[in-house]
């Protein structure tokens, strides 16, 4: 069995010593008496009984409301501007752009697709395609044009958000092979330029402000976000309009939004924390949303904090790991008095961090874990329950979470035994549970094994219930936070003319996690040499992006395969560490 503690010293949280008291006092309790028909009731859901629709429950209730003139969202431009929206603002903007789709014939459950930095507009799209019935799907706008491919063809889009800058250098070239693609809406386009390219600006000035949200079953499809896997291309976990129901109560109980409250989330919406958390959670709360366009700078970062007196930070910890490299005692240059709590996801969050978080912000770092399949938060450390720092904490009041041991056929048994490694698995029936992979049934199902969920991380529990995490159990790599799949990057390799094979694997790295790291072999007659090293970065790079692309790159004469003939990543990955092999029993062909 393990030692529960964990390296650094629990932290305790003293009862009644809260500046304002949290949402979830007592863990025990709440979770006895949870009821997810009961949290339902805190919601509003559409009028006449219509069903429950994201975008009512985030912007309209508010701003029909006396929280009309609050502020949504405030923007921060990457160039020093600032824009703000009441929540009546983001209900007029959302309604233009569903009725800017409804001109379009753009319909229920058809998929509008968003690729742009964290500008305003995108905010608008997300909400005008849920009140319009459509399916919201957010691309990471430094994604390279054949990832940005892979997820249009996958996701029938039928409508794309973006700049005239994106458009021209990643969909341009693509828009031959995407017939079912017909209409693209240019944010920053003045006119109209026709071939299914429309001014996004002009279309919204002539559109109606007024809209009223069809009915929404809970179950109509709402989000559909892309993730990789070990094999195949990614896949698209589909959300629905219930999920708001996790977002609002995550909300409640582990981010703790109180009214008046302002939270900032740094992802971005191409990822599923930028969505769930970066555009519902807190808006279905009626706080202030901070929106940041740029990208990390630990001084804008810690002036953001102070000068818009964020109460609630939801962040990362490859973030957090720089911010702790720098010499900056942030509490001594920034008055950070207004936050009063930080939250951190993504990937394991050193426990040195949850200290340092303590000595030099002044609060500890609350680490939560979660995946785009769960679509929200469903183990986390809560304000007012005791933290081990490098626990993931405790599950959600409503999440039933378990280690499991696979038994023959489809049978997997939760171990009870605390301490004991297995897989980490969640009872199925949660809202945000994603509802399929699109196109790809057979994938879906054989996430669920017996009872259970099978999450693809490998974990424990220790005796007072919290979880710990130990690795993914998978080859799937977790680079700056973002899952990155293998066979992605080792297809866009292969389409160089010099390589023939190519195996990818995470090689860990202290500040971002893990490195994408690429071993490749070369066609007869090619040779080696550091110019071709870095033509092979350049030429990923630009197919898949600088967030994907491999930072390693090392030429082998083979790479091992198994008998059937699979690259053995986990095998390049033990040799490249220097860890013990495992079993190469299915070893055919050794470098
Ligand atoms: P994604 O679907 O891209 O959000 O990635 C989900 C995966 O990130 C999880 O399955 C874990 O492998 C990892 N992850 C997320 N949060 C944590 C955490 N708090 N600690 C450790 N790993 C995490």
């Amino acid at each position: 069995m393990k030692d529960d503690s964990g390296p650094c010293k629990a932290i305790t949280k003293a009862a009644n010593s809260w500046a304002v008291q949290p949402n979830l006092l007592d863990y025990g309790k709440t979770c006895d008496q949870f009821s997810w028909a009961t949290a339902r009731r805190e919601l509003d859901g559409l009028p006449e009984n219509k069903g429950l629709n994201i975008a009512h429950e985030a912007v309209d209730r508010h701003a029909n409301g006396p929280r009309g003139d609050r502020l949504a969202i405030r923007w921060l431009g990457k160039d020093g501007g600032v824009r703000d929206f009441s929540y009546s603002d983001l209900k007029r903007q959302s309604n233009r752009f569903a009725n800017v789709l409804r001109e379009l014939d753009i319909g229920r459950g058809e998929r509008v697709f968003t690729l742009a930095g964290r500008v305003p507009e995108l905010y608008f799209s997300a909400f005008g395609t849920w009140k319009n019935g459509s399916v919201f799907c957010p691309l990471f706008s430094a994604f390279g044009s054949e990832p940005i491919y892979q997820r249009l063809s996958k996701g029938d889009a039928k409508v794309l958000v973006t700049t005239e800058r994106l458009y021209k250098q990643k969909v341009a070239a693509l828009r031959e092979r995407l017939p079912q693609l017909k209409h693209i809406l240019l944010i920053d386009a003045a006119q109209d330029i026709g071939e299914g390219l429309w001014s996004l600006p002009r279309r919204m000035e002539e559109a109606a402000d007024a809209f009223i949200i069809p009915p929404t079953d809970p179950e109509d499809m709402a989000i559909v976000h892309f993730t990789s896997g070990t094999t195949g291309m990614p896949k698209g976990a589909v959300h629905v309009h219930n999920a708001v129901l996790t977002h609002y109560l995550t909300g409640k109980y582990v981010l703790d939004f109180h009214p008046g409250d302002v939270f900032w989330c740094t992802a971005d919406p191409g990822w599923v924390t930028g969505t769930s958390y970066g555009i519902i959670a807190p808006l279905v709360h009626g706080v202030t949303n901070i929106i940041d366009e740029a990208e990390f700078d630990a001084k804008r970062w810690y002036q953001l904090l102070e000068e818009q007196q964020v109460n609630i930070w939801y962040t990362a910890p490859t973030a957090i790991r720089r911010l702790m490299r720098l010499a900056i005692d942030p509490t001594k240059q920034y008055d950070l008095s207004h936050l009063r709590c930080i939250h951190s996801v993504g990937e394991p969050l050193n426990p040195e961090a949850v200290s340092w978080g303590q000595q030099s912000l002044g609060l500890p770092i609350h680490d939560n874990w979660w995946q785009t399949e769960t679509g929200g938060i469903m183990i986390a450390n809560y304000p007012a329950v005791d933290i081990r720092p490098g626990s993931m904490g405790l599950p959600l009041p409503g999440i039933e979470a378990a280690i499991v041991r696979r038994g023959t056929g489809e049978r997997a048994e939760a171990v009870t035994e605390p301490g004991t490694q297995g897989e980490l698995a969640l009872r199925p029936g949660w809202p945000s549970m994603f509802r399929a992979y699109l196109h790809e049934e057979q994938r879906y199902r054989k996430c669920f094994v017996g009872d259970w969920y099978i999450t693809g991380d490998l974990a424990y529990r220790d005796a007072d219930g919290y979880f710990w995490f130990v690795g993914r159990a998978d080859d799937i790599i977790k680079t700056s936070g973002h899952m990155v799949g293998p066979f992605e990057v080792e297809s866009a390799l292969l389409e160089h003319p010099a390589v023939t094979e190519a195996g990818v694997i995470g090689k860990p790295e202290a500040l971002i996690g893990e490195l994408v790291k690429a071993f490749v072999t070369l066609k007869p007659g090619t040779e080696p040499s550091e110019e071709l090293r870095l033509e092979l970065i350049g030429f990923a790079r630009k197919k898949l992006g600088s967030a994907v692309a491999p930072k390693e790159i090392e030429f082998r004469d083979n790479l091992p395969k198994t008998r059937s003939g699979k690259i053995m990543r986990r095998l390049l990955k033990a040799r490249e560490l220097g860890l013990a092999e495992g079993d190469t029993s299915t070893l055919e062909v050794d470098e």
